[in-house]
This record gives C-alpha cells, sequence and structure tokens, in this order.
C-alpha cells in the first residue's frame, strides 16, 4: 500500500482542501458577472449568496467524469440529458429569490441538487422536485451525506407544484417553462416571489422574477435572457 495517499477521511479532507482554491475562484467569475445585467437587479449579487457558494461542494454534484470542470463558471451534463446549471444563474437566482430561514422555498427540476445546498443554507425549508426518478435519487442521496437536513426532495412533476407543504414563500424554476403553470402561481404566498425561466427550446429564454403582492397580484420583472432545459409536465400542456 502507498502509505503517502490520504485514505478514508483523509482522502476526503485532502480532496476537499484541493478544491477550494478551485471554489475560490469561481466566486471571483460569478462576482465578475454580477451587477452588469438588468433593470431590474443592478446590485451585485449579494455577499450571503456568494459565501454560501464558497462553502457548497459542487463537485460532489457532478459526475465523476467532470470533476475537474466542477468550479468552471459553465453548466455541465449530470446524464439523463439534463444539466446543473452555470454557478452564476445559480447565484443570480438563488439571490432573486430573497429567503431567510423564516421562510420555504419550493425548487422545480432538483437536477443535481446543487442548488438545493444553495438554498438549503438560507432557507427553512427546502421541497424540490425532479421528474426524472433516477437524479432524483441521486441528489437525495448526495444532500443526505452532505447532511442538507432541512432538504426533502421527490421524484414526480413539478409543474404541479407540491400542494401539500404549499404555500411558499419562494418558488424557483430551473428548467425552461413555454408559459408559467398555473399550479405555481397559486401555490406562492402573498408577498412571496416566483423566479423562473420562460420561453421556448429555441426561442431566446427569459429569467423572470414574478412577485405576488398581499393582495394577491403578480407583477412581473425581465431580468436577463438565459439559456435553460425545457420544463415538462402536464402544466406544460
Ligand atoms: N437545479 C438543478 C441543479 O442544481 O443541478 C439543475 C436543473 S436542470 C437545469 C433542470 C432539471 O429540471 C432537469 O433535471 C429536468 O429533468 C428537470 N425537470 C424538467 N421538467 C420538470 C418537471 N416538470 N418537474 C420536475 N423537474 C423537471
Amino acid at each position: 500500500m502507498d502509505s503517502s495517499k490520504p485514505q478514508g477521511t483523509d482522502r476526503k479532507t485532502a480532496d476537499d482542501d484541493r478544491y477550494v482554491q478551485a471554489r475560490h475562484r469561481m466566486i471571483e467569475d460569478i462576482r465578475a458577472m454580477s451587477g452588469i445585467a438588468s433593470e431590474y437587479q443592478p446590485a451585485p449579487i449579494s455577499e450571503k449568496v456568494l459565501a454560501i457558494m464558497s462553502r457548497v461542494p459542487r463537485h460532489r454534484f457532478v459526475p465523476e467524469d467532470e470533476l475537474y470542470s466542477a468550479y468552471y463558471n459553465s453548466p455541465l451534463p449530470i446524464g439523463h440529458g439534463q444539466t446543473i446549471s452555470q454557478p452564476y444563474i445559480v447565484a443570480l437566482m438563488t439571490d432573486l429569490l430573497a429567503v431567510g430561514k423564516q421562510h420555504s422555498v419550493l425548487e422545480v427540476g432538483t437536477g443535481s441538487g446543487y442548488q438545493a445546498a444553495v438554498l438549503s443554507e438560507l432557507a427553512g425549508e427546502v421541497y424540490s422536485i425532479e421528474i426524472v426518478a433516477p437524479l432524483a435519487a441521486q441528489a437525495a442521496k448526495v444532500l443526505g451525506e452532505l447532511g442538507y437536513a432541512n432538504v426533502e426532495v421527490k421524484a414526480g412533476d413539478g409543474s404541479a407544484g407540491w400542494p401539500e407543504h404549499a404555500p411558499y414563500d419562494g418558488i424557483i424554476v430551473t428548467a425552461a417553462a413555454e408559459h408559467i403553470p398555473q399550479p405555481l402561481l397559486d401555490q406562492l404566498k402573498p408577498g412571496g416571489r416566483l423566479v423562473i425561466p420562460v420561453g421556448g427550446r429555441f426561442d431566446v429564454q427569459n429569467l423572470l422574477l414574478i412577485a405576488k403582492d398581499k393582495e394577491g397580484g403578480f407583477h412581473r420583472h425581465n431580468i436577463e435572457p438565459v439559456r435553460f432545459v425545457p420544463l415538462t409536465g402536464a402544466n406544460q400542456n
């Protein structure tokens, strides 16, 4: 046995240390893009969100053969034709949700589980739905191993929301909708926010922030053009 190679827990610590610098570079890349963007998000992405993302081990959410690019500021394939989103977009969408520990959040499109992990550190409870069952299972496993205890993942069609835990202070959809599913608007609390990319697979998609006021009225803000895999499911027909 080669005694110079760390084993077990030591190995995990050494690997994690190796990724710390890469994570810092990723945060600098996000910072460089933040605040350039839009009419509604002129302020830079909050330091609170960046601090959380400087801790969450993105390399645990990507497949083995993508480890070398785990901290690139780009989306990566996670299998089943799906992707883990670009870190800058994760930061932007998280910031737009503006949730805290007193809030509950619904995520539609668990994918790798990375976005759910970031939300877990901000919000009180996170409910996340993924339509591809093996991705839901893998994400739940990694989130459990990393101790994100306030995240519940289920396999299912998130275009119908998750009525059992509604209403939500924040809803984040990480796949592009042809139109906004009505159940998501219904399951948003007055005063809550929905962050969702809208547009067809081959169209320009727009990241939208929908704010629900205390009287139940909706206010729509265009944030910036984005590119996401499509939202599927019953409420997209
Ligand atoms: N948030 C993810 C992450 O952190 O890795 C990235 C999500 S990926 C860009 C979009 C995901 O939405 C895919 O995994 C896809 O299977 C899922 N999806 C698409 N339509 C869905 C639906 N109706 N309900 C739930 N998940 C859906």
